[in-house]
């Protein structure tokens, strides 16, 4: 087992899942459809998985018309991160999903669907069993970072107490790492935590 999957996956309360299946009926994707054609074609496990069960919308009105409160809450998030581009916008729904709102492809449902949500930074629709869990989990990853922050000024004042190159070299090394980590969340608004 891997970090993630010790850290993270495995302790995710499935029981949360309400099996609402708004997760399945309205999604969309990091790339525009035509990229994840493309990437497909060149053989990309995780597009190719995508497009094994996922189904275009027409247009945005038209997955608005299955549940606009999910498009919405997409549409925010994304923009709030600054990642929205209606033009390479995608909306989709899942060819496995059934009326009972369970999953038609169970036994043999990829990854992706495995894993959901598969960060504390997931997007998940309005009213998903995980949203509370997700809001603890991320508060737990702004603690690390506050924690991480604390020990930069910490070095900083060690730094100036010592004259000893050697030692000046290892917090230099050991700052450049907690750095990298923050800048990791860098997207998720670190730099402010
Ligand atoms: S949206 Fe959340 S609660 Fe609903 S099926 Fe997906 S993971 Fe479960
Ligand atoms: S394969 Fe099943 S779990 Fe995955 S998106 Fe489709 S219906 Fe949902």
């Amino acid at each position: 087992m891997n970090l993630y999957e010790e850290n993270y996956l495995s302790k995710r309360p499935q029981h949360l899942c309400k099996m609402c299946g708004k997760c399945c009926r309205v999604v969309t994707a990091p790339h525009p459809y035509s990229k994840l054609k493309e990437m497909a074609d060149s053989g990309d496990e995780g597009a190719k998985d995508f497009l094994s069960i996922f189904v275009p919308y027409d247009s945005i009105e038209k997955a608005r018309e299955v549940d606009s409160e999910i498009v919405d809450n997409i549409i925010r998030r994304l923009s709030e991160d600054g990642k929205y581009n209606e033009d390479d916008m995608t909306f989709y729904y899942c060819r496995y999903l059934q009326g009972n709102n369970l999953c038609g492809n169970y036994e043999n449902r990829p990854i992706l669907c495995r894993y959901f949500p598969s960060s504390p930074w997931a997007i998940v629709p309005p009213d998903c069993g995980f949203e509370g869990w997700l809001f603890l989990k991320r508060e737990e990853d702004k603690q690390r970072i506050r924690r991480m922050k604390e020990e930069l000024l910490e070095l900083e004042l060690l730094k100036k107490r010592t004259k000893d190159p050697s030692i000046i070299q290892k917090i230099n090394a050991v700052e450049k790492k907690l750095q990298s980590n923050i800048d990791l969340f860098k997207k998720y608004g670190s730099q402010h935590w």
